[in-house]
């Protein structure tokens, strides 16, 4: 064991911080990415297994580290082949991930916080409190684990490679959580996602999806060109405070300014925007006009959700005629807009149905005001 008694965690340390390790043990810098290979190319976490690393080394390495990946407390399947996990934590939490299989792509929603504490009134993670944030090695363990899951149930049960075989195509922050109140951990697990040495994702195939926190967002900007998503969900401040409390900090003309700043660096990317579908709030024909108005200059595509109902929901989902009729008018005011299909349903894997196991420290509207939150 090393002196302070505390095991590094292979997982989840990216390149730079592995090779830091080995140089430390004095060792090549290539070792760290002999590791890496084992781990994220071949899905082998023993290190005894990692034959090209001599057996000194992997005795050292079993002495002082260890590769961490949470137990699978449950794992559902629905009947539209979405499937879902519920991981368990090292201090009892437990967070979702979710897969989502389309043709060639395929989709892995995960989680970066335990709980949520933004409290937006439609979604079911703001019910259950917030607890604490994920670590990098959590959420890129949420990755590692259902890759594995998905390759054991494949016809030769191997690993999925990061080559052609690969089975995660794309991986979303739209899980438990907002990604922008855990920047850094979501930024070094973005990297390894990204790594060829890791998962090898393209930039575009790796996209983070926030509420809003507008100082995180330039922040975000700063450090990575990983695609984003923003949960806009209203056209007016006074709507969109009562949906998305983070608003009343943050409102939607500073948002959108943030959202120019991201996109400035690179005219070719877009932002996507999310709008849920509530009915008889947000759907009429006049909201479809003004956030056509609000976006005018921004390369945006517009992602349509229809409301994932819960019990006790307060709101109701828009018609799929509404919906449709709502989409007709952006798409005539020139916006890219696509209607997502709800996934999961029947195993509460669809947006916003993500409830996990939360030992809720800060229970819902107990919490410190969301103006109180750090970015
Ligand atoms: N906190 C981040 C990411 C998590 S939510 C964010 O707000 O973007 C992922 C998406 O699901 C968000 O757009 C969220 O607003 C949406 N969502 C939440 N609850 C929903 C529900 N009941 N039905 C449909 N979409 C929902």
């Amino acid at each position: 064991m090393p002196v302070s008694g505390v095991r590094l965690n292979l997982l989840g340390q990216d390149r730079e911080s592995m090779e830091a390790f080995f140089t430390d043990l004095g060792e090549p810098a290539y070792r760290a990415h002999q590791v890496m290979k084992w781990l994220y190319h071949l899905g082998v976490r023993d290190v005894h297994c990692m034959t090209n690393l001599s057996k000194a080394l992997r005795t050292r390495l079993a002495d002082t580290t260890e590769i961490a990946v949470p137990e699978a407390a449950s794992d559902q399947v629905s009947a539209d082949g979405t499937r879902k996990w519920l991981f368990a934590l090292e201090d009892g939490n437990c967070v979702e991930t979710v897969f989502i299989p389309d043709g060639d792509r395929g989709t892995l929603c995960v989680s970066s916080q335990v709980g949520c504490p933004l409290d937006c009134a439609f979604c079911v993670t703001a019910q259950q409190g917030f607890n604490r944030n994920l670590s990098a090695a959590e959420i890129v363990a949420q990755v590692w684990l259902a890759n594995e899951r998905l390759g054991a149930d494949t016809a030769d049960g191997l690993w999925p490679g990061v080559n052609d075989s690969r089975l995660i195509t794309n991986v979303v922050f739209m899980g438990m959580g907002e990604p922008l109140l855990n920047v850094d951990n979501v930024v070094r697990a973005t990297r390894l996602l990204m790594d060829d040495l890791g998962f090898g994702l393209s930039k575009r195939r790796v996209t983070l999806s926030t509420a809003g926190v507008v100082p995180a967002l330039d922040r975000l900007a700063s450090l990575t060109d990983i695609s984003l998503a923003v949960s806009l969900h209203a056209v007016s401040d006074e709507l969109r405070s009562r949906l998305v409390p983070i608003n009343r900090k943050y409102p939607i003309r500073e948002l959108l300014e943030a959202c120019r700043r991201f996109i400035a660096k690179d005219r070719r990317r877009r932002i996507t925007f999310e709008y849920i579908m509530l009915a008889g709030l947000n759907d009429g024909d006049e909201d479809a006009r003004r956030l056509a108005r609000l976006l005018r200059g921004i390369p945006a595509k517009i992602n349509l959700i229809p409301f994932n109902p819960y019990p006790g929901a307060p709101y109701h989902a828009s018609p799929s005629r509404r919906i449709d009729e709502f989409r007709e008018v952006l798409i005539a005011a020139g916006l890219m807009t696509i209607t997502r299909k709800p996934r999961g349903q029947d195993i509460d894997a669809a947006c916003g149905q993500l409830a996990g196991r939360v030992r809720a420290r800060v229970p819902r509207r107990a919490q410190a005001p969301v103006v109180e939150l750090h970015a």
